[in-house]
C-alpha cells in the first residue's frame, strides 16, 4: 500500500513572526517550481500559526499546532483549543510530545482527550508515542510503544484524521538515532497495533512518522523503510535548506 511521506517539523518553542513568514515564503517559493510527492507541514509555536497560515496559502505548506487542549474553550488561562488552531488555519496538530509528557505530566488518557478534540474540530492528530532510554535498555520497547498507542488513539481514529509519530525519547535532539532494523521492528509492530484497532484496511493506509534526529544526511535511509510513511522534525526543520534536504531526500527514497 504507498502512502504518502508527510514531512513533518516541530519548532517547538522556536523562531520569531519574521523568521517564520521568511521560512513559509522561501518553501512557497520551491514548491511553485515544483510539487515534491510528499505532504509538508510545519508546527510553529501558537503565536506564530496566523501569519504562517497567511503567508503559505495555496502554496501547498500546510501549518500545525503543537499542542491542543482536551476542551474546546473555558477557564484554562494560556492554553489553546483546537477550535482555536483551526480559526486561524491550521489543519493539524502534535499531541502527546515526550516533551509535554514530560514538562506537563500529560498522561496517555489526557493525550487521548486532546486527539479526540483535535478531531471534534477537524483537525488531523500527530500522536506521539516512544519510549525512553530506560525503558529500552531494559528491552520494554515495544511493549512500552504498544501500549502508549492503544491508550493514545481516541475512538472514531481514522488513517485520515490520524497519524502516529513514533520517536525514541533518547533520540530526541541528541544527535542519535535508533539502528535502522530497531527502527523498523518498532514501526511494524506499531502498524499490527493499528491493525488490531482499527482493522487491516484503515491499518495499512495509517501514516506512522519517525522522529528523532532525523537530518538531511540520515533522511533518506530512514524514509525508506518500508513501514515509516513521513518525519517528524525538531532542529532540522527550522532552516529552509535542512528543511527542504529532508523533503527531496525522503522523496528520492521512496
Ligand atoms: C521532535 O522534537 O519531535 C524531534 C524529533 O526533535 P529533533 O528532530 O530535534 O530530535
Amino acid at each position: 500500500m504507498a502512502r504518502r511521506l508527510l514531512i513533518a517539523g516541530n519548532w517547538k518553542m522556536n523562531q520569531t513572526k519574521r523568521e517564520a513568514v521568511a521560512f513559509a515564503e522561501a518553501v512557497a517559493t520551491r514548491l511553485a517550481a515544483g510539487r515534491p510527492d510528499a505532504d509538508l507541514l510545519i508546527c510553529p509555536p501558537a503565536t506564530l500559526v496566523d501569519a504562517m497560515t497567511g503567508a503559505s496559502s495555496g502554496s501547498g505548506l500546510a501549518i500545525g499546532g503543537q499542542d491542543c487542549h482536551t476542551a474546546k474553550n473555558g477557564a484554562h488561562t494560556g492554553d489553546i483549543a483546537a477550535p482555536m488552531l483551526k480559526d486561524l488555519g491550521a489543519s493539524h496538530v502534535i499531541v502527546g510530545h515526550s516533551e509535554r509528557r514530560a514538562d506537563h505530566g500529560e498522561t496517555n488518557a489526557v493525550v487521548r482527550d486532546k486527539a479526540a478534540a483535535a478531531h471534534a474540530s477537524g483537525l488531523v492528530a500527530i500522536i506521539c508515542i516512544g519510549e525512553t532510554e530506560a525503558e529500552r535498555d531494559a528491552g520494554k520497547t515495544l511493549a512500552i510503544v504498544e501500549s502508549q498507542f492503544a491508550q493514545s488513539l481516541p475512538a472514531g481514529a481514522t488513517p485520515d484524521n490520524t497519524v502516529i509519530a513514533y520517536e525514541p525519547v533518547w533520540a530526541i535532539g541528541t544527535g542519535r538515532t535508533p539502528p535502522l532494523p530497531e527502527v523498523a521492528e518498532v514501526h511494524a509492530a506499531i502498524r499490527a497495533s493499528a491493525e488490531n484497532a482499527l482493522g487491516a484496511e484503515a491499518a495499512a493506509r495509517l501514516r506512522i512518522l519517525y522522529g528523532g534526529s532525523m537530518k538531511p544526511s540520515n533522511a533518506r535511509e530512514l524514509l525508506a523503510l518500508d513501514d515509516v510513511d513521513g518525519g517528524l522534525i525538531g532542529g532540522a526543520s527550522l532552516k529552509v535548506e535542512d528543511y527542504w534536504a529532508i523533503v527531496t531526500a525522503g522523496t528520492a527514497a521512496v
